[in-house]
């Protein structure tokens, strides 16, 4: 274990946390959403479920970019490949099954589908062949950065053969959409350290005026407990406010520069999410600017009708609705050898967390 990590996993401050948390009563169920895939393995791994007391729930969230990420994306993705373009994507999407087939299949099939590191790797290999390459461009705000950047460096040395497909997202308008929705009943957020890095606290104040507590929490396991127990309290006491409790991390107004890009080359506009539908402006899309580059617009493949799979849960499990083993097909028919649905394929995935960790 290297040394900076040691004190957030220090076994006798665990325990004084546990203690603490232990000593909360409710009388009710008590909601906490974590927005964030890393914080759903980070919490299975450590056991933390089995911290809290019997009344506080903790639900995952949409957190995982690859599990939101909608079907009718995918099968554009899987007509691209197909029809002989270069697809690049991070590992995770090969393996996610979109309405008819997956990028992995596609590749079998003979298509040139290529993992890549991020995405200036694809356009390293748009430089060097005169075929198009089309990165897909998922994520949240943590990722979309570097598509950002990449999309300036193609315009700016003028390359013809390189695109991405839009499909980034961003977590606020997500926060919005969840709290208003009378079902989940969500009683705060465990807020997604990584983007936090990037919006600041600054902006998740919003939360406020819709009396949803938040805490930015870090991924070790004081930083989780610690950020649950300050959002208890704030339950407790009914006061909505958003505190940092990552500080070693993130700023208040986030990373300026790397908002300043994501400014120049994006524009938000409405985006469909596996499992909580269509949400105004909570999707990256390309300025007009930067339009020679988007894969949307440069190729016209007509994948069929998008469908779901029959039986997959996977939009409730985002919703906070289920756990995993709610869904019939968990273990039973799903599992990460055996994926039918993004949440089991993706290591930050809810479905993949409680099969690896229970
Ligand atoms: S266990 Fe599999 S089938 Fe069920 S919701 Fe998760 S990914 Fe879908």
């Amino acid at each position: 274990m290297r040394d900076f990590v040691k004190p957030f996993r220090d076994s006798s401050r665990i325990k004084e946390l546990q203690e603490k948390l232990l000593s909360f009563t409710f009388g009710e169920e008590v909601k906490i959403m974590e927005v964030c895939g890393t914080h759903t393995m980070q919490i299975h791994r450590f056991g933390i479920h089995q911290m809290l007391p019997p009344e506080v729930k903790l639900i995952s969230g949409p957190g995982c970019p690859v599990c939101v990420t909608p079907n009718e994306y995918i099968d554009f993705a899987v007509e691209l490949a197909r029809a002989g373009l270069t697809v690049t994507t991070f590992g995770d999407m090969v393996r996610v099954p979109g309405s008819y087939s997956s990028l992995e299949k596609a590749r079998a099939e003979g298509a040139d589908v290529r993992v890549v590191y991020s995405p200036m790797d694809s356009y390293e290999m748009s430089i060097q062949q005169s075929k198009p390459v089309v990165f897909l461009a998922i994520g949240f705000e943590t990722t979309a950065p570097a598509v950002a950047a990449t999309v300036q460096r193609a315009r700016k040395e003028g390359r013809t053969n390189f695109f991405v497909l839009p499909g980034g997202k961003l977590v606020p308008p997500a926060l919005r959409a969840l709290s208003a929705d009378p079902e989940l009943k969500i009683s705060g957020f465990l807020l997604p350290g990584h983007v936090s890095v990037i919006l600041g606290r600054k902006d998740y104040l919003f939360l406020r005026e819709l009396g949803k507590p938040g805490v930015i929490a870090g991924f070790e396991p004081v930083d989780i407990l610690q950020s649950i127990i300050i959002l208890l309290e704030m339950i407790k006491d009914g006061r909505a406010e958003v505190i940092n409790n990552y500080p070693r991390a993130v700023r208040e107004e986030g990373n300026l520069k790397a908002k300043a890009i994501l400014e120049e080359v994006f524009t938000p506009g409405d985006s469909r999410w596996r499992g909580l539908g269509s949400i105004p402006r909570s999707g990256l899309f390309l300025r007009e600017g930067y339009s020679a580059h988007d894969g949307f617009r440069a190729f016209s493949v007509k994948p069929p009708p998008a469908r779901e799979h029959p039986g997959c849960r996977c939009g409730d499990v985002l919703k906070g609705l289920i756990n995993p083993p709610e869904c019939p097909l968990f273990r039973t028919v799903c599992s990460p050898e055996n994926p039918l649905g993004p949440c089991m394929v993706s290591s930050e995935g809810s479905c993949s967390a409680w099969f690896k960790f229970g």
